[in-house]
C-alpha cells in the first residue's frame, strides 16, 4: 500500500460558497511542502473546477454532498480527490473533450476538464450514472 506523509479530507454540502473553502483548504494544506505561487494556483484552480462540477452539474444545484480528499507523499506528489453522489456522466470521455458542455445555453463553455488537465500532472474520472463522480488529479511540487 502506498504511503502518505500527509493527508486530509473535508465533506461539505454543495453550496457555491464552498467553492472558496475548498480553494483555501486545499491552499492550507499544500502550502507544508512549500510549494511555489504557481503551483498552489494551478492546484486552487484545478480543485475549484472539479468542485464546481460537482455543484452545478453533478447535484444540479440541489443539495448533496462533496468529498475533498487530498494526499501527499514523500516524493512531494499531491494526490487530490473530489467525489460527489450526483447523476454521473454517461461518457467521460466525451465530457472531457475540450468546448463539450451539456449547458451551452448558461454561462458554461465546456473548459473545465481541459483546465484540470492543464494544471496537473495526470487526471481521471469515474462516473456512474445516478451513483455519482470522482475526480482523480496528481500534481508533483518542484
Ligand atoms: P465550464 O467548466 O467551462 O464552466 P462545463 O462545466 O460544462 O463548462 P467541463 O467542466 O469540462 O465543462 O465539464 C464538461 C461536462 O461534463 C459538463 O457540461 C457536464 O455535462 C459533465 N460533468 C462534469 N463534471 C460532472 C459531474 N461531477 N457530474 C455530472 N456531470 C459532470
Ligand atoms: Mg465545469
Amino acid at each position: 500500500m502506498k504511503k502518505y506523509v500527509n493527508e486530509m479530507k473535508v465533506v461539505f454540502p454543495s453550496h457555491s460558497a464552498n467553492e472558496g473553502l475548498c480553494r483555501s483548504v486545499v491552499a492550507s494544506f499544500v502550502a507544508q511542502f512549500n510549494p511555489t505561487i504557481e503551483e498552489i494556483s494551478d492546484i486552487k484552480c484545478a480543485v475549484s473546477e472539479a468542485v464546481t462540477n460537482a455543484i452545478v452539474h453533478g447535484y444540479r444545484y440541489a443539495p448533496g454532498e462533496i468529498a475533498l480528499r487530498v494526499r501527499a507523499d514523500e516524493e512531494r506528489c499531491m494526490y487530490l480527490e473530489i467525489k460527489d453522489k450526483g447523476c454521473g456522466i454517461e461518457n467521460v470521455e466525451v465530457a472531457m473533450q475540450p468546448l463539450y458542455t451539456t449547458d451551452p445555453e448558461g454561462e458554461r463553455s465546456g473548459m473545465g476538464f481541459a483546465v484540470m488537465q492543464t494544471f496537473t500532472d495526470r487526471l481521471s474520472v469515474r462516473s456512474k450514472i445516478g451513483r455519482g463522480t470522482v475526480v482523480s488529479m496528481r500534481k508533483k511540487l518542484s
